[in-house]
């Protein structure tokens, strides 16, 4: 089903779901971003607005289009507004159970020939899409983090999407400035499925006593030409979505190789995110990154 799409819905206003709603509004869709609670929204909506007047004072994006990129964010918390969305797309916390969830409340309120996305890093397409009432009209859009600065996005065909939803999604995705890349779908898709065991073996690394924090993200940068170490990025990604996507690698794959370390397990029980809760590899309250261990 061919779909023109003017509005466009997002579901989930962390740092995914803003930046994906920062670049929907700035490529001139009108956007409904909702989230959980009030409070995430603002905080989603705050986080978003200081992102890109950081970008206005490093000179990346003029005061002009910041304004014009905020006016055409609508918030909310309830799905009445997706009732004129031709796009829906889902990026709330990676938990599959969560993700059916939404993606069943979201067919209520949609109109029956609009599409889903999910942003999903890693769990499989054509389970979520067979929660729906239209798994035909449902794909992966994988963006990458921060979506704004991230030229990647990936692309993944569930079994029963159709030919006409993948085109629309491919078209929207170069409309919105980004280079698609296809995945099939396993788990995790390409980029997880090379980059999360990388992040989990330094983590392990770590956790052996191998190196300090600052010794492993210092090596992995100098000796691998790395733009971040992996424990920095672990802390950038959300350690939560890490664990996330170990589970689904071990789960899927059912490969001892991706069993997620204890250290990563113990810093998410303990509420130790990363940069999203201040702390992580990193203590982020001060003015610089600390290493905690
Ligand atoms: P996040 O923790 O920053 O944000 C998740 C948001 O989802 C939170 O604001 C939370 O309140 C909201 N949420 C939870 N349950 C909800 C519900 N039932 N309804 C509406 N909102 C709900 O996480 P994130 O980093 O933005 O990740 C979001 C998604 O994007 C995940 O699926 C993740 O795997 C994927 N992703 C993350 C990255 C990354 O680097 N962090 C990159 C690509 C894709």
């Amino acid at each position: 089903m061919s779909v023109d799409i003017k509005k466009i819905g997002v579901i989930g206003a962390g740092q995914m779901g803003g930046g994906i709603a920062q670049v929907c509004a700035a490529g001139g869709f009108d956007v409904y971003l909702i989230d959980q609670t009030d409070e995430a929204v603002s905080t989603g909506l705050a986080r978003m607005t200081a992102n890109m007047d950081r970008d206005v004072s490093r000179g990346r994006l003029s005061e002009e289009d910041r304004d014009s990129i905020l006016s055409k964010i609508v918030t909310g918390t309830s799905y009445e507004g997706f009732a004129d969305c031709d796009l829906a797309i889902e990026a709330a916390a990676e938990d599959e159970e969560i993700k059916k969830t939404i993606l069943r409340t979201l067919c209520d309120h949609l109109p029956a020939d609009s599409l889903i996305v999910t942003n999903t890093s890693s769990i499989s397409i054509t389970r979520l899409a067979a929660q729906t009432d239209r798994p035909g009209q449902i794909c992966g859009m994988h963006f990458m983090n921060p979506v704004p600065r991230m030229d990647l996005v990936e692309l993944i065909r569930g079994i029963a999407t159709e030919e006409d939803t993948y085109k629309t999604i491919r078209t929207l995705a170069e409309k919105l400035g980004k280079k698609p890349v296809n995945a099939e779908d396993f788990p995790a898709f390409i980029v997880n499925r090379i980059l999360l065991p990388m992040i989990n073996e330094a983590i392990y690394t770590l956790y052996e006593g191998v190196g300090s924090v600052q010794a492993i993200d210092t090596a992995m940068k100098l000796g691998t030409n790395h733009p971040m170490g992996p424990l920095e990025l672990a802390d950038f990604i959300g350690l939560d979505t890490c664990l996330a996507v170990m589970h689904v690698l071990h789960d899927g794959l059912a490969d001892t190789k991706y069993r997620p370390c204890p250290l990563l397990v113990k810093y998410v029980e303990a509420g130790w995110l990363g940069r999203k809760t201040d702390r992580g590899f990193y203590d982020y309250s001060g003015d610089e990154p600390v290493p905690t261990r």
